[in-house]
């Protein structure tokens, strides 16, 4: 694993020395308008007052907005790009690192090591509680035209450094801790039960599970005042990034990516949706492990089949008691399921999941949803 990881409350007040220690003297910061109303970014600024700011970085981060910001970064050559925010803004500071250093644009660095030269460094400050893109080697970004998120990535693209500060989730708000707490539930789940999982990966996504299910809801209900609670939910976070990061996603994340380039749809709250329509489907192929991360935490059964419902279930309660949104609130067009299911189908993941997922299967699973809603 690359990235150094340097992880504790209040962490971030050692920003200027790990800055120092990189050797950067000229910084780009990369962030969304939503970090700078929260206040963080007045407080990194505190601390590192020499930097430039690209503050557009929109949700689901768009390749033009990459771009442009492309083209700022190599005129001001940097030595460092710090990403500050969720897996948006971290995403995206991963591309204009990217771009800082081989010009062009994004989409023409589609797929795996299709640059020539190492992008910059990257220091990341991850704010939410759900992508783990602080410690992974993947750029997500969406290409509106096209409407499809594109995966950039490389052995070069890993951010140097994480600086992972769980009071920075202080100032989420609760459905952004339900959904990138659930997104993180979601890595680790589909981490586990992948087809490229090994014993390494497994340690991380047992772990992960574990805090996430002991404790996203404490974080939910008062993340200021249970220091414990976002302490545990981050490092999940972080461990489920880890996870899935050496092993895979699967038939979940397809559909959340197909959905989320058409219609912008929050990537934790597509995640959340459709995890247990997924797992019901994998059941014939995933029983086995989903029985071991049920006993995990705590559930009980005769049999490894009514274990692994029985977590399914526990995941379905989890959704409303954290007020996730249904999938009728997702407002997708049956008329669009067809191309859902086809984008699903061709995502780089699907291949890794445990059961094999045709356009037809995807197809289903969102019918069946539609039915139930
Ligand atoms: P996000 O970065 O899109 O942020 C969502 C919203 O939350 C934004 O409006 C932001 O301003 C706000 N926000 C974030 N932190 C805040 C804080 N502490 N206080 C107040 N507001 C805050 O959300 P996300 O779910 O972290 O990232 C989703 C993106 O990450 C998607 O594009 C997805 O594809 C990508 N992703 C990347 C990886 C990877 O490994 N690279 C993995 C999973 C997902």
């Amino acid at each position: 694993m690359p990235t150094r990881v340097i992880f504790g409350s209040g962490s971030i007040s050692n920003l200027k020395q790990i800055v120092e220690e990189l050797g950067a003297s000229r910084l780009f910061l990369v962030t969304d308008q939503g970090i700078v109303k929260s206040g963080i970014v007045s407080r990194v600024l505190e601390r590192v007052p020499k930097i430039h700011l690209f503050d557009e970085i929109e949700p689901n981060p768009k390749y033009s907005t990459v771009n442009r910001a492309g083209k700022m970064v190599r005129k001001i050559k940097p030595d460092l790009v710090i990403g500050l925010g969720g897996g948006s803004s971290l995403d995206a500071a991963k591309a204009i690192a990217l771009l800082a250093t081989n010009g062009g644009n994004i989409e023409d660095y589609e797929g795996k090591g299709k640059y020539r030269t190492s992008p910059l460094s990257v220091l990341a400050v991850p704010t939410t509680c759900g992508t783990g893109s602080e410690v992974t080697w993947v750029s997500v970004i969406t290409h509106t035209e096209r409407k499809f998120k594109m995966s950039i990535k490389g052995p070069e693209m890993f951010p140097k450094v994480a600086l992972i500060d769980p009071d920075l989730l202080i100032s989420l708000p609760k459905p952004l801790i339900a959904s990138t707490g659930l997104d993180a539930l979601t890595h680790a789940l589909e981490a586990y039960t992948v087809k490229p999982a090994t014993f390494l990966t497994d340690l991380f996504a047992r772990k992960s599970t574990e805090l996430i299910f002991r404790f996203v809801e404490r974080a939910y209900k008062n993340i200021e005042g249970d220091r414990e609670a976002r302490e545990k939910l981050m490092l999940a976070s972080t461990l489920a990034g880890l996870a899935f990061g050496n092993s895979d996603v699967g038939a979940v994340h397809c559909l959340a990516e197909s959905v989320g380039s058409l219609y912008d749809t929050p990537h934790g709250v597509a995640n959340s949706v459709f995890l247990p329509s997924v797992m019901e489907f994998n059941l014939p192929a995933s029983a086995s492990r989903y029985a071991e991360l049920a006993e995990i935490v705590g559930i009980e059964g005769e049999s490894e089949n009514e274990k692994a419902r029985k977590l399914i279930e526990r995941i379905k309660l989890l959704c409303r008691t954290l007020s996730i949104p249904s999938f009728k609130d997702l407002g997708l067009k049956p008329s669009e399921f067809l191309e859902i299911a086809q984008k699903s189908f061709q995502n780089n993941s699907n291949p890794s999941n445990p059961r094999e997922a045709a356009v037809e299967d995807y197809l289903r699973i969102l019918e069946k949803l539609f039915r139930q809603s």
